[in-house]
This record gives structure tokens, sequence and C-alpha cells, in this order.
């Protein structure tokens, strides 16, 4: 394996070439952004490196695509006044030392009652919180559509919410779909976009034509909400 790159207008594209005992050249873009081709034993450098050039356009939106699942949320320090968001609203962080540990959204304030009000107590008291509300609003919107969509009926679909690091959910062939915690961060449509958008996959799994109209049928603004998603998460 090594990593090759081409230009293509302002843009460098890199890609490493994996090469297999196969007849011809495949390109895959990953999740993560990296591109990889899948070459036979003897192929020339320089005709894949012109293949990689020819789809250049294809894989620059196969990227952008998958950036705009990418949270952008800067490391939080978790000190009173910091900016923290929850539904797409910002909280200022307000600690206070109590032995009824809690959290509550309180004029304008996320508040964090503990005992411990240390920055990482903090830290893994309100990590916590925004993952219980994270399951539970997930899990309320996936039932509403559920019964809303009976198109979704027929597949049966559980939900997994969990940190990732790259992307705001997925959706497996079985019907398992999961969905990133930090979008509880998001605004409420937001969020709707992500579900709709993974559910649509439960049907056609890839992001071709048909796709994008099945989404504009159950969300004609979702154009809206992906880019909100975008600038929000900052
Ligand atoms: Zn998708």
């Amino acid at each position: 394996m090594s990593t090759h790159l081409v230009h293509f207008g302002t843009k460098t594209i890199h890609f490493q070439i994996h090469r297999a005992e196969r007849k011809t050249l495949n390109i895959q873009v990953h999740p993560d952004g990296l591109v990889h081709v899948l070459a036979p034993l003897n192929a020339d450098e320089g005709a894949i490196a012109q293949k990689v050039k020819q789809k250049a356009g294809w894989i620059i939106r196969q990227q952008d695509h998958f950036a705009s699942f990418l949270p952008l949320t800067p490391p939080r320090k978790y000190v009173n006044g910091e900016t923290h968001l929850y539904l797409g609203r910002q909280y200022q962080l307000r600690k206070v030392e109590s032995e009824n540990q809690q959290v509550k959204l309180y004029r304008g304030c996320i508040e964090v009652h503990s005992l411990d009000t240390s920055d990482s107590a903090i830290e893994q008291i309100l990590q916590e919180w925004y993952k219980v509300k994270a399951r539970e609003i997930f899990a309320d919107l996936l039932a509403e559509y559920l019964s809303k969509h009976c198109r979704f009926q027929k597949y049966s679909v559980n939900l997994h919410v969990k940190k990732m690091p790259t992307r705001w959910g997925s959706c497996s062939p079985a019907g398992r779909i999961t969905l990133n915690s930090e979008l509880v961060k998001a605004p409420k449509a937001c969020i709707e976009y992500v579900i709709l958008h993974e559910l649509c996959h439960l049907i056609i799994p890839s992001h071709n034509r048909k796709f994008y109209r099945l989404l504009s049928v159950l969300m004609p603004d979702w154009e809206n909400w992906k880019a909100r998603l975008e600038r929000v998460m900052v």
C-alpha cells in the first residue's frame, strides 16, 4: 500500500493504491474521506492516477457528503459561563454545589448540581445527561415516523445511540439505525432530517436520485436542515 496524489482544479486528492489479484480498477471513498484504489497487480501508476483524475468530481462529491456528517463541536472545558448546546439552543454552564445531583435547564442556563464541582466531575455528569436525553428524544421521534409513514412499517428497526467521531447516523440493511448522541445538541428538525435520511436507506441503500426524491417527499426542506446542521455545531 502506498499514498499518491493528483490535482484537480484547486483541490488535491490523496489516494492509496491497494494491489490485488483482480482485473479492473475500483475507486472507493470511505466515510473518513480517504480514497482507496483497488488495482490489478500490474496496473501502471500513471494510468491509475489518470483514472482518479477522471473520477475527481465524483470523489469530491462523496467526500463532501461524508464531511457534512462530521460533528464539528470543539472540545469544552466545563467551566462556569461556557456555552453548551441543547436542541439547537445555547445555554450557559452554571455549576451548583449541591447534595442533590441533577441537571436543570433554567433561564438560559444549564445548571449542573453536584457535590463535586470539579471540571471533570461536571463533564461526566453532563455527558451522561446528554446521552440519556439523546436516547429519549431520538426514540420518540423514530416511533413517531414509524407510525406516521406506513412505507417503513414492514421493516423492524432498532435504534442505537452512541457518540461517533465521524458520522451523524448510519443504517444497516438489517434495520439497525445508529445515531450520534451529539445530535441532541442540534435543532429538532436537524435530528428529524438525519432520522428520515437513515430511514430512507432502509428502502434505498445508496444516495441516488430515487433516494433524494423519497427524502424530499418526507421532508421537502431537508436541504435547509442539512445546511443548518453543518453550521450549528461549531
Ligand atoms: Zn446516507
